[in-house]
């Protein structure tokens, strides 16, 4: 069997090595057809007694949720059960069966896109997600009515508990209620071909605490029942039929990574300080204002960056200034004084509206993206620089521009800036009047100029993972190039080096939120090479820590630059493991 990776969106970290074990996707499964006068009254029957076993299987999931379960799960049931209970879904669906002369799947599938269609227009982000609850109820009913009634049926359960082999749910979509037979029969990790960032399967695998991916796509059609996978939902990568080889370095990941995880907790509140002394700052990386907990808990002291497109994603419409200004004021007082740096919108490119969106331009990295997009569209951008500006009361917030490119965008975000000040003024509407601007750098052209845009920022951000794709031309997204994505190319080391200089030489403040940040084998070089503020997902948090509480500055600056003198990849990257093991 030939081996294979699927890149998703991790949402929960850790490794689980396992048996694939596919859920079938009962909507793809229903079929339309028509049914004789004399045999529709059995078919109501039916679909009655399919809505009635969903009910007392989910009353029988909500009394045996055990005392320790997450509170979310406990409401998500009971919005199952009151959906399940509504007239549009237990009655609607017995007329259509009567009008149309139809089966009853065909008719609760007519019902919900119905309903779906009519959820997709709520304003309220969170509401509209609320669609996947009604998608994942109707599920449940057409599981019974297609006779294959719960995928964790007594016998599965008992083969999940009775054996040793760990088995890894492969779902096009993961409902709470399953997820909570998932925990209570042991699944070593789950991953769904859908599920956005805010979306219950996400919000439950956080708090289930198990390794999980979302947004893989096609994972349940590229995987087969029963194949051995390997979740890595730190990366968000799964691999599928893995060799010995792999399978071999994942085992000894896993052990490490289990063991890793319980000492690495007792240095949540020690603070990140070198041995000599340096202290360097660890700030978290966040999509949803959500994931504030998580930063907290991870011991980040700020948030260095909150990507706010997330905000204006799988929706029609653009949030406005007031749910933009609540989504940021709310990050801003969950951090209580601490930094929290926001990026204005970095839409474009692999970061569409909508994820069905397909850019129609050749190169859309090299596009319309991120602050030519803003500027392209000064309402949509004064409109979100209005709300930082007013949640800037609330807060240590700080802006941060992204994919600057020339000097000529970043005076003329200035001026956009003044506008949006100007007119809170005149309303009198408070707000931090010295709110710091600060630039990613993440194309080579603003790296290479660095020092001109350090003169006019107050900091630099500098975003290694555009950085890379730029630098190297390799697009970020596509597989087939992965290979090739080095953050230890040389080119990439001397423009993080001329960047961190150019910041230096003129007291400004510097930092890395880019993924080379959060991977710990990068840290030595990174602090060597000047940095004094990294910020990450919350889940590398402790790692990066870790590995600063045993460095010795000294020592890293003197090997930094030695790697920095080297021109040949093939040099570096054995140089760099050589110097992490000091
Ligand atoms: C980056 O490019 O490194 C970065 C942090 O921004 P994003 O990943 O959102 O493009
Ligand atoms: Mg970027």
């Amino acid at each position: 069997m030939t081996s294979f990776s699927i890149h998703g969106v991790g949402v929960s970290s850790g490794i689980a090595i396992g048996q694939a074990h596919l859920v079938s996707n009962a909507l793809l499964e229903v079929v339309h057809y028509q049914l004789p006068k004399h045999l529709i009254d059995d078919e109501i029957k039916r679909f009655s007694n399919a809505i009635a076993a969903v009910k007392q299987d989910l009353e029988q999931i909500k009394l045996s949720l055990r005392s320790n379960a997450p509170a979310e799960l406990g409401a998500f049931i009971g919005t199952h059960l009151m959906m399940l209970a509504d007239r549009s879904l237990s009655e609607i669906p017995k007329d259509i069966i009567r009008n149309e002369q139809c089966n009853a799947e065909w008719a609760i599938k007519l019902q919900m896109d119905d309903i779906v269609e009519q959820f997709e227009l709520i304003e309220d982000e969170y509401l509209r997600e609320r669609k996947q609850d009604v998608i994942q109820v109707v599920e449940r009913v057409l599981k019974v009515l297609l006779g294959h009634a719960s995928q964790l049926s007594n016998k599965q359960q008992n083969s999940v508990i009775n054996t040793e082999r760990k088995l890894i749910l492969v779902a096009h979509d993961i409902s709470p209620a399953d997820a909570i037979q998932f925990k209570q029969h042991q699944f070593a990790a789950f991953i769904t071909d859908v599920g956005g960032v805010t979306s219950h399967t996400a919000i439950l695998a956080r708090s289930l605490n198990i390794p999980s991916i979302v947004a893989l796509q096609r994972a349940r059609d590229l995987i087969n029942d029963g194949e051995l996978i390997i979740v890595d939902g730190s990366l968000g990568v799964v691999i599928v039929s893995p060799s010995k080889e792999i399978l071999a370095e994942y085992k000894l990941r896993q052990e490490q990574w289990e063991l890793e995880q319980q000492k690495l907790q007792r240095i949540k509140s020690t603070k990140a300080v070198t041995m000599d002394g340096i202290h360097i700052e660890l700030f978290a990386n966040i999509e949803v204002p959500e994931d504030v907990t998580a930063a907290k808990s991870s011991g980040a002291t700020g948030i260095g960056l909150y990507r706010t497109e997330f905000l204006f994603m799988n929706r029609r419409d653009m949030p406005d200034e007031e749910e933009q200004f609540v989504a940021y004021k709310s990050v801003a007082e969950a951090m209580k004084g601490a930094v929290v740096i926001i990026r204005t919108l970095d839409l474009g490119a692999d970061k569409q509206m909508n994820p069905d969106t397909v850019s129609n331009c050749a190169n859309p990295a090299l596009g319309l993206r991120a602050i030519r997009l803003c500027l392209s569209e000064p309402k949509i951008f004064h409109t979100q620089l209005r709300a930082l500006l007013r949640a800037s009361h609330f807060g240590n917030i700080k802006i941060l521009i992204p994919m600057l490119s020339t000097l000529g965008e970043l005076r003329q975000t200035k001026l956009l800036l003044e506008r949006a000040k100007q007119s809170l003024r005149k309303q009198g509407i408070a707000f931090n009047e010295t709110i710091a601007l600060g630039g990613m750098i993440e194309v080579p052209a603003a790296a290479i100029n660095a020092d001109a845009f350090a003169k006019e920022l107050d900091f630099l951000s500098i975003g290694t993972n555009d950085l890379i794709q730029y630098t190297l031309a390799i697009d970020r997204t596509d597989d087939a190039v992965a290979h090739l994505y080095n953050p230890l190319h040389p080119s990439v080391l001397k423009l993080l080096s001329m960047t961190i200089k150019a910041a230096e030489k003129l007291g400004k403040s510097v930092s890395v939120c880019g993924e080379m940040a959060g991977d710990a084998k990068f840290t030595k070089l990174l602090i060597g090479m000047g940095l004094r503020q990294l910020s990450m997902h919350p889940s590398h948090v402790l790692n990066v820590k870790q590995r600063i509480l045993h460095s010795q500055l000294s020592l890293l600056n003197s090997n930094a630059r030695k790697i920095l003198a080297l021109t040949d990849l093939d040099k570096i990257e054995p140089m760099v493991t050589k110097f992490n093991q000091h």
